[in-house]
């Protein structure tokens, strides 16, 4: 008879016991705890609204432009005494960087600055 098959948990159709994923829908047969059919789960918290991201962004930035502030000093500090010559000049690479990590946070404040005033 049929005592070799059960009923699948998602789609209702006859599919035989050994079987952990039905054929027909795919669903997993040895975890009925898992609710309704499998769909996408959502991702924790929602899509930001558009004023979010732009804080978002802007702290992005800040904080990219900071490292690279500090991070291109420090580097430059250490590489830029030492006796090897090609290390001195990854040095002043790395305090060109601070520089650009510097430019890039006056370029943040000026932009989102304004970018504050037009959204009030
Ligand atoms: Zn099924």
């Amino acid at each position: 008879m049929e005592q070799n098959t059960r009923m699948c948990t998602g789609c209702g159709r006859q599919i035989p016991v050994e079987y952990n994923v039905c054929p027909h829908c795919g669903r997993p047969q040895n975890a009925p705890q898992y609710g309704p059919a499998p769909g996408p789960q959502p991702y924790g918290q929602p899509y930001a609204p558009p004023q979010e991201s732009l804080g978002a962004l802007k702290y992005i930035l800040y904080l990219v432009s900071f490292f690279s502030i500090i991070i291109g000093f420090i580097m430059f500090l250490v590489w830029n005494n030492d006796p090897n010559p090609e290390k001195r000049h990854v040095g002043k690479n790395c305090l060109l960087l601070a520089l650009a990590g510097i430019v890039l946070s006056v370029l943040c404040s000026v932009v989102f600055f304004f970018a504050g005033l037009a959204f009030m």
